[in-house]
């Protein structure tokens, strides 16, 4: 066993082994409001991340009549992945957004934390060392753990 990664995660889609975190926050700057997110991968100890940061683009509303807009545009040509800095803002933590996705085919593990509101380690409920019962849920993952018999 790899002290250094002490459980096992085994996509059942596509067989990968990593796991991605993400956080999504949304920044309100007057009327109007940027989503962010970063992203970085889950760590041996249950401690993740974040490599990268970038806005999250809303699609355009097509039925806007093209009018001059220009000096509300900002220029998002560069779609790359910034490398990550620290970006401070005033937001409200309860309202962001946590997702933990295969870091290869990107899809959704549902998953917990060692402490009550959202504190602690993540523990992704398809890693080896997952016990039912012995963590809290993502609050979007509540309905389903109740289900499941999985709540403390
Ligand atoms: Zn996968």
């Amino acid at each position: 066993m790899n002290p250094h990664q002490p459980w096992k995660f085994t996509c059942k889609t596509c067989g990968d082994h990593a796991l991605t975190v993400t956080r999504i926050w949304t920044i309100l700057a007057g009327p109007v409001s940027e989503r962010w997110q970063e992203w970085g991968p889950l760590e041996g100890d249950h401690h993740w991340h974040y490599e990268f940061k970038e806005k999250v683009e809303e699609k355009p509303d097509d039925d806007v009549e093209t009018g001059d807009y220009g000096d509300f545009q900002e220029d998002d040509s560069d779609s790359e992945p910034e490398e990550y800095e620290i970006f401070e803002s005033e937001n409200n933590p309860e309202s962001d957004e946590f997702y933990v996705n295969c870091a290869n085919c990107d899809r959704e593990i549902e998953f917990g934390w060692s402490q009550p509101n959202r504190g602690g380690r993540i523990f992704p409920a398809e890693c080896s060392d997952f016990i039912p019962g012995k963590y809290w849920p993502e609050p979007r993952y509540l309905e389903s753990w109740k289900q499941k018999h999985w709540l403390r």
